[in-house]
């Protein structure tokens, strides 16, 4: 507003000045006209209709400086000739001169044009002059104005900053408020009405944040839930037998060492499941970037399936290995816990005198497991879900077989974790093929 003003005086100013010299030369061109003429009066011309306080100053001089006539009546002029603007008249080259007049004691603007006078046929000058306090008085008038102007320039202002600031403030606070409800528990959608588009990106980001957490959320109650039932079943098995012990009402010895494998077998399940809840967290917990190193594909293979040996055994299976690779740039116990779950689950859900294939093929871009089984199948609607941790398409047959219900969320995860995929395609009553397909080998 100080910078509008101080612009507005500064060209207030200007155009006065201007306007002045503008006058000044377009009298000085008039009476130099009728100057000019046969016959002229000089004493009569300098006294034309011009009159009162911002009257014009208007003189004649001669080649030698005398004031022949002059609108300012006073007895004695002095000798003119030096004055600028006489000068710069007489050297044909006019110019505006502000300077305090000794004649009239006051400051004043000058301008001078030079003209032949028919009555001598000399060069005289003809000089009109005016107060130069006139451009300062017309800046001065206007500042009255100036300062309504400002003023209710800053009126508006503040008031449509105002209710900008309201208008843009208000739906940020909705906002807060809404945030605050979803971070106090309850979840809700955020909104926004729809003169505030610009909020629109926000919001929507905030909402993606708020359900993934809203998600994120629902599953860990869904798993803790679910880790409380898994633990407390085989603790139930475990102090009933116990009991049993404990009152004495198993008095036969086969009985007793019955009980006791029982009991084994269940901390066994705890002891498992507990293995493979650790594991998942350790999946989800530690940093993004694992340890690569070179891994002997084919001896850890072959080492699986000793172990698994016995169980495949028991239920008639045959186990064919083709691994085609002999080392591979991976992580040697992610790739173990991937494998075992994925073999252990052909065996598992295989039927009798079922087979089971297991093959390993590397270039350079992938490697490729796939462990295929000649079991029952997963029917199409299971086969997303059972990645899910504690999914199992039949509870009883999982329980029975010692399985954790967390195997195949364990190879996902882990999976993830080397950059790869899982793919299945089973047929019920079929059989089921899982692809494990990790990405290009590095070298380390
Ligand atoms: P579990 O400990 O129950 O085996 P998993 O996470 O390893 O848990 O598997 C989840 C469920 O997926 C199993 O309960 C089973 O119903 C099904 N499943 C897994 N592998 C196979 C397979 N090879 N053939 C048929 N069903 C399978």
């Amino acid at each position: 507003m100080l910078l509008f003003g101080i612009a507005a005086g500064l060209l207030i100013q200007y155009y006065s000045e201007k306007m002045l010299k503008d006058d000044l030369v377009r009298l000085s061109d008039v009476i130099k006209d009728e100057a000019q003429r046969e016959n002229a009066d000089l004493s009569n011309l300098v006294s034309f209709e011009n009159s009162g306080s911002k009257a014009f100053r208007i003189s004649f001089i001669d080649s030698q400086g005398n004031i022949v006539a002059d609108s300012f009546k006073t007895e004695e002029f002095e000798n003119h000739l030096d004055r600028p603007e006489v000068q710069s008249a007489l050297s044909g080259n006019p110019e505006f001169v502000k300077r305090y007049s000794e004649t009239l004691g006051k400051d004043l603007m000058y301008y001078a044009v030079a003209f032949t006078f028919a009555g001598t046929q000399e060069a005289y000058v003809l000089r009109v002059a005016i107060e130069s306090s006139a451009v300062s008085e017309g800046t001065l008038s206007a500042i009255p104005l100036l300062l309504v102007i400002t003023a209710v320039l800053a009126f508006a202002l503040i008031f449509t900053n105002h209710k900008y600031n309201n208008a843009s403030v208000q739906p940020l606070l909705e906002l807060k408020s809404q945030l605050h409800t979803i971070n106090t528990g309850g979840f809700q959608k955020l909104t926004v009405d729809k003169s505030n588009r610009d909020l629109l990106p926000i919001i929507n980001e905030l909402n993606e944040i708020a359900e993934n957490i809203n998600a994120l959320n629902k599953v860990r109650s869904e798993f803790f839930a679910n880790a409380s039932h898994e633990l407390n079943t085989p603790l139930t098995y475990i102090s009933g037998y116990a009991e049993l012990m404990e009152e004495g009402l198993l008095t036969d010895k086969d009985k007793i060492s019955e009980c006791g494998a029982k009991i084994r077998e269940q901390s066994m399940r705890m002891e498992n499941l507990i293995s493979d809840m650790l594991k998942l967290s350790s999946l989800e917990n530690t940093p993004s970037d694992i340890a690569m190193e070179e891994v002997k594909i084919k001896e850890l293979l072959y080492s699986i399936t000793d172990t698994l040996k016995l169980a495949a055994a028991e239920r008639k299976l045959t186990v064919n290995v083709y691994c085609y690779a002999e080392v591979i740039i991976s992580n040697e116990k992610l790739l173990k816990d991937i494998l075992t779950n994925l073999i252990q689950n052909a065996i598992k859900y295989n039927k009798e005198n079922g087979r089971i294939d297991i093959t390993v093929r590397k270039n350079k871009k992938r490697v490729e497991i796939n462990v295929a089984d000649t079991g029952i199948g997963i029917a199409d609607g299971d086969s997303l879900r059972i990645f899910e941790r504690f999914y199992r398409v039949d509870k009883g047959r999982s329980r029975q077989s010692g399985g954790t219900g967390l195997g195949l969320a364990i190879v996902k995860h882990s999976v993830q974790r080397l950059g790869g995929t899982v793919k299945l395609e089973s047929r019920i009553g079929e059989g089921s093929n899982f692809t494990v397909t990790l990405p290009e080998q590095k070298t380390i």
